[in-house]
């Protein structure tokens, strides 16, 4: 049966980046898995057919189109049985460099992302003190003539070793009754400094997500590094952080499809007591669930994109967009865990791979807890929790 073929929305780009992912069949990421390697093929693969440039504007060598095409990209790499972390962050970067960035620093760099001489993979905000709390951050980027010195570390900036360029979100200021005017956000180009003012340390986690802590001792950078104005950064990230929410809800939509169509698949195929498992409620009622769930969270994308392409306010619709995916994702996950009984355990089937990765977007970009507080107080106009 030929599931999820109701939307017909950017087809071309939808079946053109299907093909490519056929070249990276599920072995292709679970061989990358076990050591934990980075797909560097892949990466360089979706950069040559311009498929990771599409947000950027044809000016500067990208494809300018919409953030519901960029979401269909990610989307389709999650379906395939792949993971658009390797490279997403260029994707939801972006925004902030595009709308608030210099015509200097555009011109430099992005003509180069979008040929693939230069990467931009790394942003640069939570910190081992500070992470859900990002006003709290302690990195500080002091300004002295025409130059910024900047201190600190960050922790959990995934893909550092895999990027030239870091947007990094630094304190400028200590201003107490003004906190979010205090930090201020930089696009730092850090090859001519690593292993001296810019120190990367790998870490090890439960899934291949490239993740490290990245020290910085006395960094000095010219000011023209500064997106924007000095104390916006806070703003200029939350503006960004709506592509982003909308982003990784798009991928929890391609993993819900991936986990339904492995699900259904097992559940026809394995016989147990002389008949197909599927054919028990108690196997199919779970899949049935998470494919409604499914359903809701897309709908919520595509209007959360809608707005965010016709530059409409859409904070609730991509915070509801990365709530619901997330959710639908992991409900399909545990459903097809359920389904493939013991045999979910076995890297073999791919599908423990899945749901160790689809189980991160309870937590990051933006933990659920921090959704539900922006939609009590935001949204609903309950009282602040914090
Ligand atoms: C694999 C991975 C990749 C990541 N990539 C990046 C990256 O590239 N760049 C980057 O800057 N960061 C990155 N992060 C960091 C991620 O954004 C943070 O982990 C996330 O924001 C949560 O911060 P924390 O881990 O410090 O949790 P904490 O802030 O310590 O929170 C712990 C728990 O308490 C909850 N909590 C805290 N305060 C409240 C409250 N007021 N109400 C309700 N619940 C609350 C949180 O929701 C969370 O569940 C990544 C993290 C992971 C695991």
């Amino acid at each position: 049966m030929n599931l999820f073929n109701y939307n017909n929305e950017w087809l071309e780009v939808r079946e053109g980046i299907r093909k490519m992912c056929r070249k990276y069949p599920e072995s292709y990421w679970r061989e990358l898995d076990k050591d934990r390697k980075y797909p560097a093929k892949f990466v360089k693969e979706i950069t040559d057919t311009g498929y990771l440039s599409v947000l950027i504007p044809k000016k500067y060598g990208g494809a300018n189109l919409p953030l519901r095409a960029a979401s269909i990209i990610l989307e389709e790499i999650h379906r395939s049985g792949g993971n658009g972390a390797a490279c997403h962050a260029q994707m939801y970067i972006m925004g902030s460099l595009l709308k608030y960035g210099s015509e200097k620093l555009k011109s430099n760099f992005l003509p180069k992302i979008s040929k693939g001489t230069l990467r931009l993979q790394a942003f640069g905000v939570t910190e081992p003190t500070s992470g859900t709390d990002t006003l709290s951050i302690k990195t500080t980027a002091i300004k002295k003539n025409n130059k910024f010195l900047i201190n600190g570390q960050k922790v959990w900036t995934s893909r550092a070793e895999h990027s030239d360029l870091i947007l990094l979100l630094a304190r400028t200021s200590n201003n107490l009754e003004k906190p979010r005017n205090n930090l201020s956000l930089f696009l730092i180009d850090m090859r001519p400094y690593l292993n001296k003012q810019i120190k990367i340390r790998p870490i090890r986690t439960m899934i291949n997500h490239s993740s490290t802590e990245v020290f910085f001792d006395n960094l000095e950078v010219e000011a023209d590094c500064l997106i924007g104005e000095t104390g916006k950064g806070f703003n200029y990230i939350l503006d960004g952080m709506n592509a982003e929410r909308i982003l990784i809800a798009a991928e929890c939509v391609g993993d819900s499809k991936y986990f339904i169509d492995r699900a259904i698949q097992y559940a026809n195929e394995r016989k147990v007591f002389g008949r197909p498992i599927g054919k028990n409620q108690a196997i199919q009622f779970p899949i049935s669930n998470a494919y409604a769930k499914l359903r809701a969270a897309e709908l919520m994308v595509a209007e959360a994109c809608k707005l965010y392409d016709s530059e409409k306010k859409c904070g609730e619709e991509a915070n509801l967009s990365k709530l619901l995916a997330a959710e639908a994702s992991w409900s399909a996950a545990e459903a097809a865990m359920q389904t493939f009984g013991g045999f979910a355990f076995s890297e073999e089937y791919d599908v423990e791979r899945k749901f160790r990765e689809t189980r991160l977007y309870q937590i990051a970009p933006v933990s659920t807890n921090m959704i539900l507080t922006y939609i009590s107080h935001k949204v609903l106009g309950m009282p602040r929790s914090y």
